[in-house]
């Protein structure tokens, strides 16, 4: 069956053959790839900076977000039955019996950096036409959700941001006890760093969680973008126009900041106006390049005398595939158009070389097998 592929040894990335596999196992589950998104770790991936191939291959299957259709299930499998859409998780935990993470299937918090991930370390991808895995690693998508729940894994990176901040700050009085839990961000200011799927699909969670909700870009408005945006009911600032402290006069007291833009020199920048209580989640991952200078003085002040939390998030556990699935359901009834709007291009598999290697277009582009 075809594949798109990588083969760092030769440093190519090309269509190819690879082996139709077969259900091995009592809990495994064969599934149809109907959609897969590309994003900028498919395209790092394609530079060969990093992706592996498993073991006793030269080769990777690329793609990491994914929907699926069920087409067959192994005896043990009872929660799945051919027909049912899901979505794949992504990282598959370390063999190791110390590792305590996981052992409790939170392999988003491996403690030996052996974990695999599929179509990107040791484990082959989902941009194939069928893959098997495991049943313990799908989540049910409602059919309704067809055309957008190939979202779904980019949203996990939200909305286990989210989850995080939600722990952090019960030590503190963050919320008036009275708020409904789903409200958790009721007269608090948010502040999303990037417009790309990671950044809007981030400030559509913190919108329906209540928060209100600002998008710092760098391009100018109006463009696709913020347009997108500001129909959704957030705030759109291009970073072209305002600096960081024109900002924080605007917002107020930042009480969350989410960066979703992968580069350093902003992140600090923006970290150094948050405000009193404050957390910032990272969820970027700038590529190595030379040091930087930061305001590190005014930023270790603020972390002390405003109690201000930064933490790192890489995704993503059960509940927060749950969560995504939950939320996109909420997105749809609230902003069809908006959501749909997301996906700016939807491509057949021998398009993969613009998608892959070609100049970023569009917001979320989305390779079509089935
Ligand atoms: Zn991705
Ligand atoms: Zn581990």
């Amino acid at each position: 069956m075809q594949a798109v592929g990588v083969i760092p040894g030769k440093r190519e990335v090309r269509l190819m053959e690879h082996h139709a596999p077969q259900i091995a196992a009592p809990s495994q589950v064969k599934i149809r790839s109907l959609e897969v998104g590309v994003c900028g770790t498919d395209r790092e991936i394609c530079t060969f900076v990093y992706g592996s191939p498993p073991d006793g291959f030269d080769y990777l299957v690329l793609g990491h977000e994914s929907l699926g259709e069920v087409i067959e299930v192994g005896s043990g499998v009872s929660q799945f039955k051919p027909g049912d859409l899901v979505v794949p998780s992504v990282r598959r935990p370390c063999p190791h019996a110390h590792c305590l993470a996981c052992q409790e299937e939170k392999q988003d918090f491996c403690y030996t950096g052996d974990f695999t991930e599929r179509g990107i370390k040791m484990t082959h991808g989902f941009l194939t036409e069928f893959y098997v895995d495991e049943d313990k690693y799908l989540t049910r998508v409602p059919p309704e959700l067809r055309d957008v729940a190939v979202l779904v894994e980019p949203l996990t990176v939200a909305e286990k941001g989210l989850a995080q901040v939600r722990k952090i700050q019960q030590r503190l009085p963050w919320i008036d006890p009275r708020t409904p839990a789903n409200n958790f961000g009721a007269g608090k200011n948010a502040l999303v760093l990037g417009a790309g799927p990671v950044g809007i699909l981030g400030a559509m969670v913190l919108i329906v969680s209540g928060f209100k909700t600002w998008v710092y870009s760098r391009s100018k408005a109006p463009n696709p973008k913020s347009e997108l945006l500001e129909s959704i009911g957030a705030r759109y600032i291009s970073c072209e126009i305002e600096n960081v402290d024109r900002i924080a006069e605007r917002v107020g007291n930042i009480d969350l900041i989410y960066e979703a833009v992968g580069v350093a020199k902003i992140s600090y920048d923006v970290l150094r106006v948050l405000g009193l209580n404050g957390i910032c989640v990272f969820t970027g991952i700038p590529a190595p390049k030379a040091a930087i200078g930061i305001d590190a003085d005014i930023i270790m002040r603020n972390l002390v005398l405003k109690n201000q939390v930064v933490v790192g998030t890489v995704n993503a556990d059960r509940e927060a595939f749950e969560g995504a699935i939950r939320d996109l359901g909420i997105f749809l009834k609230r902003w069809p158009d908006a959501l749909r709007s997301l996906i700016t291009g939807r491509y057949k598999i021998d398009q993969y070389r613009d998608l892959l290697l070609g100049k970023a277009t569009g917001i979320k582009n989305v390779i079509a097998l089935a």
